[in-house]
């Protein structure tokens, strides 16, 4: 489902395609979903977090989005499953908490290369204009149905199961735009060759593919689908009896078949030309994707939706005041006006910043306030990152039948900072470098406090549910 999300975001305009989105611990309406590999990256652009499949960027995309709109989307692309209201799935419907065919999946992506396909090629005749060419995504669904015999994007053979497929298509109708889903190809394309991910190299030399993996809930199902300027394969590997099989994943077992198919079907020709309608050459924030801000320090030009004009520009670069060595922070309290140079950094919250800067030597953090100048909070220096805001936490017993602990965690801007911790207004510890305190509570409502060195508080209520 990512991939639609991401395309609607950028056909909304929303969304630019690399736009940084957060990736630190989160507790969304009662869950906390991890990424596949329990780790971390702080930001990360938004197509790299489609290309890597992260799960808390999915969340807080969704919750950019909205679910009830999602749904929607969803409905208008083909699916006919997500029959129950949104708040039945919440934000976990972006996690596999709604279930899709992979007939209707299929035809989802086949409906999205079709309509790139067809806007490339209305737009290099004299065809319909760009708003004609939305109902033109409609009818060529409906003309699909009916006649197989037009040769435009990659078509789908008939269903194995005869039936509710059908329906699908007579209603389909797109509300993503064409620049939206060529960016989405683009992030997909990028699968092919990710850093991060294991296995891609076995897939080396095979023909571009815009692709994607999935294994559901209890590893009973395995997918992987590609799609080319030609085809859309989509494979399923599992027990037919729906059972589960430990190991069992989309990378291992359904993608290698993916591309063994894929290499022996006709090639595919050039790759989706980039629409001609609708995008724009946009000035974008090399550090964070966003639209770029006046304080931005390094731009890039990138191609986005024209929609996308609209999109919010870069919260990140902010001007700071630092002595005229550029060591030191400092502002009236304690320096004169000639020694106080303004500069524009790249800030980002205490939390993201936590994360960011282990997998991004390059990031720089804030110097710190000069001794003796008073730090004006303009720019928060320190958050949690755990307990989550108004958590509510199971914390279990052990053997012993005592109670564990839970391990509160700070992120401070400052290296050498020290926190001073306080549970439920009593002091409890201080810590250095690392900032994790231990705390055993019971049952009930608990506010943490973190107090540090130079006296600036921050408190987090959270509610113990017990234990098992
Ligand atoms: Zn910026």
């Amino acid at each position: 489902m990512k991939p639609f999300l991401y395309a609607g975001l950028l056909s909304s305009g929303e969304l630019l395609p690399d736009a940084l989105i957060p990736d630190i611990p989160t507790r969304f309406q009662g869950f906390r979903p991890e990424n596949a590999d329990f780790s971390y990256s702080g930001a990360v652009p938004a197509g790299d977090a489609l290309a890597r499949s992260l799960n808390i960027p999915a969340v807080r995309m969704l919750q950019m989005y909205k679910e009830e709109r999602f749904l929607i989307l969803l409905r208008s692309l083909g699916f006919t499953t997500f029959t129950k209201p949104a708040s039945h799935y919440g934000l976990s419907l972006i996690l596999g908490g709604g279930e899709a065919t992979l007939w209707e999946l299929a035809q989802a992506y086949a409906s999205m290369a079709r309509a790139l396909t067809e806007s490339q090629q209305s737009a290099a005749g004299p065809g319909p204009g760009y708003r004609d060419r939305e109902s033109s995504i409609r009818q060529s669904a409906d003309r699909d149905s009916q006649s197989r015999s037009r040769v435009s994007g990659p078509r789908i053979l008939d269903p194995p199961v005869s039936g509710s497929g059908q329906s699908a298509i007579d209603n389909r109708q797109s509300t993503i735009s064409p620049p939206a889903i060529w960016l989405t190809y683009e992030a997909l394309r990028r699968v092919n060759r990710p850093e991060t991910e294991t296995g891609w190299q076995y897939f080396g030399g095979a023909p571009e593919v815009a692709w994607k993996t999935g294994t559901s809930f209890g590893f009973r199902d395995a997918w992987a689908i590609g799609t080319t300027p030609r085809y859309v394969v989509a494979v399923w590997a599992g027990n037919a009896d729906g059972e589960g099989r430990p190991g069992l994943s989309g990378i291992s077992s359904a993608a290698p078949l993916l591309f063994d198919i894929i290499r022996l079907l006709p090639p595919s020709g050039s790759w989706f030309a980039r629409p001609e309608e609708g995008m724009t050459f946009a000035e974008v924030c090399a550090a964070s994707g966003y639209r770029a801000g006046p304080d931005c320090t390094d731009k890039k030009e990138i191609w986005i939706p024209e929609t996308g004009l609209r999109s919010e520009a870069c919260p990140y670069h902010t001007v700071v005041t630092l002595d005229t060595s550029g060591t030191w922070r400092v502002n009236s309290s304690c320096a004169s006006l000639c020694e106080i140079t303004a500069h524009s950094w790249f800030v980002l919250p205490p939390a993201m910043e936590y994360y960011y800067r282990m997998r991004n030597p390059s990031y720089k953090t804030l110097p710190p306030f000069r001794d003796g100048c008073a730090d004006d909070m303009q720019i928060a220096s320190m958050e949690f990152v755990y307990p989550p805001r108004d958590a509510r936490i199971f914390i279990p017993r052990s053997l012993q039948g005592q109670m564990m602990s839970m391990l509160p965690e700070i992120a401070h801007r400052r290296r050498n900072a020290v926190i001073y911790w306080h549970l439920d207004n009593k002091y409890i510890g201080m810590t250095r470098h690392i900032h994790q305190a231990e705390v055993r509570v019971g049952e009930g409502e608990h506010l943490i406090t973190a107090v540090d060195d130079e006296g600036f508080t921050v408190s987090r209520k959270f509610f113990c549910i017990g234990t098992l």
